[in-house]
């Protein structure tokens, strides 16, 4: 069969010369890999004390937006949860009662709308399909738990507070797949 890649390396069981059976040239030669690398520029940082620059389209956790009147902009249409190929969202939807015209934007919204960020992939898909303007992905990093259920996100996690409004003007003015 034809070979794709030519790194393919015939497996040999041929006995071990002397050297070979010393192992003191095969750890020499570790070892001066070892100490080339001492040298060289290095290409990790010490997290979390020392930080990378974020790409302006860096897709983190997702935040749910409200109106400038602070109404939630989601309606519970559903398009993001079938647009998500992570299936990682799930929401339900209720009518917008008498008196809660302050709170929802639209006559139908999310009474609970829940992201499962262990199946999240960050693909930006939900925030493409949405209508309403309503979830976008942030520049903020989701948090380490030790809990799984931890990393199920609700509205009181999702929702963005009144009184601090998530920026998202890096993303929207990058555009939504980049292209600044
Ligand atoms: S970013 Fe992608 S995977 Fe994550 S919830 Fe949105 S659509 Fe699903
Ligand atoms: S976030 Fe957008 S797409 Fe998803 S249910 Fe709400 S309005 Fe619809």
């Amino acid at each position: 069969m034809e070979s794709l890649t030519n790194r393919k390396q015939v497996v040999s069981d041929k006995p071990m010369t002397f050297l070979e059976k010393l192992y003191l040239p095969a750890i020499w030669g570790g070892m001066f890999i070892t100490l080339k690398h001492i040298f060289k520029k290095n290409h990790t940082i010490k997290y979390p004390e020392e930080q990378r620059v974020f790409a302006p389209v860096y897709r983190g956790m997702h935040v749910l937006k409200r109106d400038e009147e602070g109404r939630e902009n989601c309606t519970a249409c559903g398009l993001c949860a079938v647009a998500c190929p992570a299936e990682a969202i799930t929401m339900v939807a209720e009518e917008r009662k008498k008196g809660e015209e302050h709170l929802y934007r639209e006559e139908k919204y999310a009474a609970s709308y829940e992201i499962n960020m262990l199946r999240c992939i960050f693909c930006g898909l939900c925030e493409e399909a949405c209508p309403k303007e309503a979830v976008f992905l942030t520049d903020r990093i989701v948090p380490t738990e030790f809990d799984r259920n931890d990393f199920i996100y609700d509205k009181s996690v999702l929702v963005e507070p009144i009184d601090d409004p998530i920026d998202i003007t890096k993303r929207q003015n990058t555009g939504k797949r980049g292209v600044i």
